[in-house]
């Protein structure tokens, strides 16, 4: 008899047999509010039927080819719509199958654009759990420990994360510029830095938005010393802020942008974009896998697009993203942390990407009161996710197709969760 490694039991809250938009449905048909679906699924929901429909007439014409000798037309069809939806310039994609990998692929080719074995990561950022991935990922040492040395080459600057510095936006950001410019004189000199790699909202790390000041100084920097902009926008990217790409609230022109989850509805397909010159710097053969850029995986991706576009899901995620704020805020304002209480610190995100920050009665990150209340929500059929350097952030993330309804009810017991571990 074999058995689930413990670690995915542990983290399991559901066993799921269908899915259905915001829902999962367990085996005794129980339905379960999904609003993690935007770290798996993401956009068009569980199981949208342009998706559903893609997928099943691909498969029964060509299911792969593997690119070093295959072309097919979802893999042209895609590449074209996505030159679409790009930012001005990035006209060329390359393939892989999820967000570490491509993480990785955008780090290859800048230190092979460049010639420069440097990267600059900043704190609390997640960039995925493959090994160079992992080695620019501090969101928390559960990502980073127990397996290293990590790769070697990899600077780290602070992310302008005003809450947790207890500063203004400004003053973080200064700050974390300031530092920034201290690495490039201390550290890792210009000349042997390839790349900057940023999200545009630290997702595994907080919930904390970026803001336009610093990707401007991070664009501005890159520009004068010839380092290249990595933006990873796997979590933020498709439509997930209420703008399609996280950076288009900021600004911060990228050179390299990195997408995965929300690019095919749960199919495993993951892109980064550059422009011509710039990618044609990678030799073949040094990137890429067996399944990068499945046909199935593209056909999906493609369907996506149309219902990203056809259902005006961005404009959908900016509407529902400001009612579940303003829920959101409500309740926070009616379990303040301070005075000695334990509590809510601060809500953040943007768009369907918000996030409710627990304080104990110190003003300190508070995992286990972010914990109980993400238990509390699973029993309610609410599903939500931690996240935060000290699992202190408890976040939601529903899928972009998001009802005014469900919004609602997910708020709902919201209230009730944090009223029942805080004391209604
Ligand atoms: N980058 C970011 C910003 C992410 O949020 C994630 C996944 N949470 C990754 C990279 C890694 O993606 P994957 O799990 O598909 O490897």
């Amino acid at each position: 008899m074999s058995a689930l490694s413990p670690v995915l039991k542990q983290a399991t809250q559901v066993l799921a047999v269908r899915g259905e938009g915001s829902h999962l449905y367990d085996e005794s048909g129980r339905a379960h509010l999904d609003f993690t679906a935007g770290i798996g699924v993401t956009s068009t929901g569980h199981c949208h039927p342009r998706v559903v429909a893609a997928a099943q007439e691909q498969v029964g014409k060509l299911v792969h080819g593997q690119y070093t000798t295959v072309l097919h037309q979802p893999l042209l069809t895609l590449t074209e719509r996505l030159g679409e939806v790009l930012p001005a310039g990035l006209d060329s994609l390359f393939y892989v199958n999820s967000g570490s990998e491509a993480v990785e692929a955008a780090m290859r080719l800048a230190k092979q654009a460049t010639g420069r074995p440097n990267i600059v990561a900043f704190q609390g950022g997640f960039h995925g759990r493959t090994m160079a991935a992992a080695s620019m990922t501090t969101s928390a040492t559960k990502f980073r420990s127990g397996y290293g040395p990590l790769m070697p080459g990899v600077a780290l600057a602070p992310f302008p994360n005003a809450f947790h510095y207890g500063w203004d936006e400004q003053t973080a950001t200064r700050f974390a510029l300031r530092e920034l410019d201290q690495l490039l004189a201390s550290v890792t000199a210009p000349a042997d830095t390839a790349a900057f790699i940023v999200e545009p909202v630290l997702g595994e790390g907080g919930y904390v938005p970026a803001n336009t000041a610093f990707l401007q100084g991070l664009r501005e920097r890159a520009d004068r010393h010839g380092i290249l902009l990595i933006l990873d926008e796997v979590q933020t990217g498709f439509g997930r802020t209420g703008k399609f790409w996280g950076h288009d609230h900021f600004g911060g022109r990228p050179d390299i942008v990195v997408t995965a989850k929300g690019l095919a509805s749960g199919f495993p397909l993951s892109a980064i974009a550059a422009p011509q010159a710039l990618m044609a710097k990678s030799w073949p053969g040094s990137q890429g896998g067996t399944y990068g850029g499945n046909a199935v995986a593209c056909a999906a991706a493609i369907a996506t697009l149309d219902v990203i576009q056809g259902e005006k899901l961005v404009e959908n995620a900016a509407t529902r993203g400001a009612e579940l704020f303003s829920g959101l805020r409500e309740v926070a304002a009616a379990h303040p942390a301070g005075e000695g209480r334990r509590g809510v610190g601060d809500v953040r995100g943007l768009g369907l990407m918000a996030g409710t920050e627990f304080t104990d009665a110190d003003g300190e990150p508070d995992g286990a009161t972010a914990a109980a209340v993400h238990a509390a929500a699973g029993e309610r059929g609410l599903l939500l996710l931690t996240c935060g350097t000290q699992g202190q952030v408890v976040r939601m993330i529903p899928p972009l197709v998001v009802t005014e309804g469900e919004v609602a009810e997910g708020l709902r017991l919201w209230r009730e969760s944090v009223d029942a571990v805080l004391g209604g």
